[in-house]
């Protein structure tokens, strides 16, 4: 099974998404685990949000998701530096939606 980065399962050997003409993975990016399928709505099945293995998010994860999952690293026992890192990124994402209020949550820039 492959995953196009905007979220969806491809079940053929393709390389390439046939919807986006996106490259495909598999993998995690980050720590190169098999990237696992999870329920979407009440019905559906596809990617997984997050590696099940080290937490890395999918391309395709809104910005939403993205804020409340630095959020629940910062909890998590993290060195000084890499815990500073992320608030520092948190600042600058909210900063970034007061500026982008009036767009979508999920477009892409
Ligand atoms: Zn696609
Ligand atoms: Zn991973």
């Amino acid at each position: 099974m492959s995953f196009c980065p905007r979220g969806h399962e491809i079940r053929s050997g393709a390389q390439f998404c046939p919807e986006h003409g996106a490259p495909l993975f598999h993998e995690c990016p980050s720590c190169g685990t098999y990237w696992r399928t999870g329920p979407i709505g009440y019905f559906g099945r596809g990617p997984a949000n997050f590696c099940a293995t080290c937490g890395q998010p999918g391309p395709w994860v809104s910005r939403e998701d993205r804020v409340l999952w630095l959020k629940d690293r910062l909890d998590t026992d993290l060195d000084e530096a890499t815990a500073l890192e992320l608030r520092e990124l948190l600042d600058r994402l909210a900063a970034m939606d007061r500026m982008t209020i009036a767009r979508p949550p999920r477009g892409r820039s």
